[in-house]
C-alpha cells in the first residue's frame, strides 16, 4: 500500500502560478449562482447534496423548489417522505433524497437544530462524503478544506500532467494532498468555488477553452498536446442489464401501484407492479402464465390492451430495459398484498416515480388522462 511518504507533491512545479491564475480567472469569469456566498449551512448543504452527480442547470430548479417549500431545516425534517421524494422526482440518485430527509431529522431533533460546525461533524452526516464535507466546511464556515471531485481531478491532472489513475488509492491520496496544498488557506471558500467553476465551465471534459486559458503557459497537457489523455482511469465501468416488465392493471378509473422498499435502485419511489425477467424481455403471455400474478388474474377476466415499446434507462452501474403492459380488468383486482395499492388514475401525478416511468407516462399522457 502507498504510504504517505511516497507522495511528494513538491515535485509538481508552478503551484503558486496555478493558484494565482486560477483566482484571477475567477475574478473575471465566475458564475453567479443563488447559493454562492451564502453562510447559512442549511442552504449550503442543500445545494451541495442536490449538485452531487448533477449539473448546475439541472439542479437549480430543484434547489429553488426545496428552499421555497422548506425554508429551514425543521420544515424539511417535519415533511412526509413521499413529499420529499416527489420534489426530488427526476433528479436521480434517490438515496440523496432519503439521506437529506434523515439528516434533516437528525439535525432538527438530535442536535437541537444546530448544524455541525466542524469538518468531522459535517463528514459524520448521512450522505456527506469528503468532497461535500469540504465544500460545506469552506463555504459555510471558512474552514481550510480543499474539495476534490471530478472537476478537480481533471484540472489538476491536466495542468500538472499527472497520469496516476484517479480511481486508485495512490491517485486519490496524491490528488487530495495536492489539492490541499494548493488551497488558499486565507480564502478557502473563494478558492474552492474557483476550481469548481473552472472545471465546470472552462477546463471542461470536452473542448476545454485552452486558447483563452490563463493557465496554458504552464499547463502540461496543453503544452504536450495530450489533453484527452487526462485524467487517467484504471478501470472501465461495467454495467449490468436488467429487464423490467411493468403490469398496468386498469379497472374503470382505478390503477395499481406499489412502493419500492427493497435494498435496490429507486428505493421508496413508486412503480407499477413489476416482474423482472431473466436475461431478456419476455413474451407477455408466457410472462403472465409463469408469474405470481397468474393466481390473482385467474378467475378474473382480463385483456392485454397494449404493450409499449422498450424504454431504456442508464444508471451508473446498471442498464434498465423496460416494457409496459397495459391490462384491462373486467372486475376489480383483489390482492391481500400490502405492497400494492389501488389509486385513482388522476392521482398518479401525486406519487414520485423513477424517470423511466415518467417518460412512459409522458408518452401516454392522453391515454392515462393525467
Ligand atoms: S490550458 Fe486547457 S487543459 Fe490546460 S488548464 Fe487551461 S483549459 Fe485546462
Amino acid at each position: 500500500m502507498q504510504s504517505k511518504q511516497d507522495i511528494d507533491i513538491k515535485e509538481y512545479p508552478n503551484q503558486l502560478f496555478f493558484r494565482t491564475e486560477l483566482l484571477n480567472w475567477y475574478n473575471s469569469s465566475h458564475r453567479p449562482l443563488p447559493w454562492k456566498g451564502k453562510k447559512n449551512p442549511y442552504l449550503v448543504w442543500l445545494s451541495e447534496i442536490i449538485l452531487q452527480q448533477t449539473r448546475v442547470e439541472q439542479g437549480m430548479p430543484y434547489y429553488h423548489r426545496f428552499v421555497e417549500r422548506f425554508p429551514d431545516i425543521k420544515d424539511l425534517a417535519d415533511a412526509q417522505e413521499d413529499e420529499v421524494m416527489k420534489l426530488w422526482e427526476g433528479l436521480g440518485y434517490y438515496s440523496r433524497a432519503r439521506n437529506l430527509h434523515a439528516t434533516a431529522k437528525y439535525i432538527a431533533y438530535e442536535l437541537g437544530g444546530r448544524f455541525p460546525e466542524t469538518y468531522s461533524g459535517i463528514l459524520n452526516l448521512k450522505g456527506v462524503g469528503p468532497y461535500t464535507a469540504a465544500a460545506i466546511s469552506s463555504f459555510a464556515f471558512d474552514l481550510p478544506h480543499a474539495v476534490v471531485d471530478g472537476n478537480v481531478f481533471r484540472v489538476l491532472s491536466r495542468f500538472f500532467g499527472i497520469d496516476v489513475p484517479i480511481d486508485t488509492s495512490k491517485g486519490k491520496k496524491l490528488f487530495s494532498a495536492l489539492a490541499q496544498e494548493l488551497l488558499d488557506k486565507n480564502e478557502p471558500a473563494r478558492y474552492n468555488q474557483a476550481i469548481m467553476d473552472f472545471g465546470a465551465t472552462h477546463c471542461t471534459p470536452k473542448n476545454p477553452k485552452c486558447n483563452t486559458c490563463l493557465l496554458k503557459a504552464n499547463c502540461q497537457a496543453f503544452l504536450s498536446n495530450q489533453i484527452g489523455h487526462f485524467p487517467k482511469k484504471s478501470k472501465k465501468i461495467s454495467r449490468k442489464t436488467r429487464y423490467f416488465h411493468y403490469l398496468i392493471f386498469n379497472y374503470g378509473e382505478e390503477i395499481w401501484i406499489r412502493k419500492r422498499t427493497d435494498r435496490d435502485i429507486w428505493k421508496n419511489l413508486y412503480e407499477f407492479p413489476m416482474l423482472e425477467g431473466d436475461g431478456s424481455i419476455q413474451p407477455v403471455t408466457q410472462l403472465l402464465e409463469s408469474s405470481e400474478w397468474k393466481t390473482l388474474l385467474l378467475g378474473s377476466e382480463y385483456s392485454i390492451e397494449r404493450v409499449s415499446k422498450p424504454y431504456q434507462h442508464l444508471l451508473t452501474h446498471q442498464k434498465i430495459i423496460a416494457i409496459f403492459i397495459e391490462i384491462q380488468l373486467k372486475k376489480e383486482l383483489v390482492s391481500d398484498s400490502s405492497e400494492i395499492k389501488k389509486i385513482e388514475r388522476k392521482n398518479l401525478s401525486k406519487f414520485a416515480f423513477p424517470k423511466l416511468i415518467d417518460c412512459y407516462l409522458m408518452d401516454k399522457s392522453l391515454y392515462l388522462n393525467l
